[in-house]
């Protein structure tokens, strides 16, 4: 088989490197990929949203099976238009997308089916939205309805800090069309956790559950980055609680999408809140989780692509699902100042000495043969062990004989 991976972070390179493991694979392609895929992958300079030409080299180059790893392509309808030629390809086409592409239409789901979530309204006109938040409890929550890069969500105490979140949204339209609609929601309290699952639309099966350390500095303190380290499993999270999810939220929701004619195949994954009434959605991704699957695929043991092409068939009930009886720690080096400003173009060295882990590329390109930083999060080094302990240290062991200029982790990655 030929494959074509869609992305070029370290999810994709989890998500090439298992599928590398298959039997049934001959090539892969990565688009646009990065400098550590390109060890296992040809790397294809092809921007992720540029459907048309995506959908091109699929049919040139006779790829059997694409994968899409990031949100926007999805978001743009590439599964449809690739399924309209004719190609197969792993991810919900645009209709099912939405419910991570749209807040409101996802919100308007959920409250439609009584599927637990925070109480909302949303506003499409600004003046109506002051005038509500002039009147509401603080604190409350405010969102941009589309994608902002994790960054449209403001969490506020009182009308003055409610006022400049919907300036930014509405008025200075910093994340664009996004902000066209806004969600105004009551704030609520616990811990969070994500879940992942697959799902072809009829059948469910959660994957191992992951945490996430979210914040740069030790002692989860700092400003929020995309994720400095990950576990699984999570320790928080045991089979009675992944039951109860799996009964109010992910298989309500799946049927639900059902009912308004819409079939979600693909990876589900759900931003829950763990209140005191109960699991509470915050949010869904329509997608695997960024770094999440860094520590979920290398733990998964049947053939990812026997999983893929099922839930394309929707057949997913045909397969039996294994992961290894192992935890795993993935600890994430990136630049120093991330996730503020940082420089990049720094040589990388090391990654050849490591040893029984998995070296995973997030912001790396290739120059001349050796590898040069070029993103903010830059490698994720995650091992697997009989205890979270004994996978600590085998991450951060091997993690100390790779180098470049500013190198910064955390240190607490794993103790749980
Ligand atoms: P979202 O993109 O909707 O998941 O929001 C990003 C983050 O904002 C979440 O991971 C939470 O930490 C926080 N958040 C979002 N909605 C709420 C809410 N209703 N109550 C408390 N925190 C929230």
């Amino acid at each position: 088989m030929n494959v074509l991976v869609i992305g070029g972070g370290g999810r994709e390179h989890a998500i090439v490197k298992k599928i590398s493991e298959s039997k049934r694979v001959d090539k892969i392609y990565c688009a646009p990929g990065n400098g550590g895929i390109s060890d296992i992958a040809e790397c294809i300079d092809i921007n992720v949203s540029d459907v048309e030409k995506l959908k091109k080299f699929a049919i040139d180059n006779n790829v059997d099976l694409t994968i899409v790893g990031p949100e926007v392509p999805l978001m743009k309808g590439i599964v449809d238009e690739f399924e309209n030629s004719g190609l197969r390809i792993f991810g919900p086409r645009r209709d099912a997308a939405a419910i991570e592409g749209s807040k409101y239409f996802t919100k308007l789901l959920l409250h439609k089916y009584n599927i637990p979530t925070a109480r909302f309204k949303a506003f499409d006109r600004y003046d109506a939205a002051l005038n509500f938040l002039k009147d509401v409890w603080y604190p409350v929550v405010i969102k941009a309805d589309g994608l902002a890069q994790g960054k449209g969500v403001f969490l506020v105490y009182s009308y003055k800090g409610a006022k400049e979140a919907l300036d930014i949204l509405m008025k200075e339209k910093r994340f664009g069309t996004s902000g066209d609609t806004v969600i105004i929601e009551e704030m609520l309290f616990g811990r969070e956790v994500s879940v992942l699952a697959f799902t072809d639309g009829k059948t469910i099966v959660p994957m191992v559950s992951a945490m996430d350390y979210k914040r740069i500095y030790d002692g989860d303190k700092g400003p929020n980055t995309g994720g400095m380290g990950n576990i699984a499993p999570n320790p928080y999270f045991d089979d009675k609680l992944l039951s109860v999810v799996v009964d109010t939220i992910l298989k309500p929701v799946i049927t639900s999408l059902k009912k308004e004619g819409i079939v979600y195949k693909g990876v589900l994954y759900a931003g829950l809140i763990l209140t005191e009434d109960g699991p509470k959605v915050l949010e869904f991704n329509a997608r695997f989780g960024d770094p999440e699957t860094q520590v979920v695929l290398p733990l998964l043991k049947t053939d990812l692509v026997d999983i893929v092409e099922a839930i394309i068939d929707e057949k997913l009930s045909d397969v039996k699902i294994e992961w290894e009886d192992k935890k795993a720690v993935c600890v994430v080096a990136a630049s120093e100042g991330y996730p503020g400003e940082f420089n990049t173009g720094y040589d990388i060295t090391g990654v050849e000495n490591t040893d029984g882990v998995f070296v995973y590329h997030a912001g790396t390109t290739i120059k001349d043969g050796k590898y040069k930083t070029s993103g903010g999060r830059v490698l994720e080094v995650t091992a697997l062990g009989n205890t979270y302990q004994e996978a600590r240290k085998k991450a951060y062991d091997e993690l100390k004989k790779i180098h470049f200029e500013g190198m910064y982790y955390r240190n607490d990655i794993g103790t749980v």
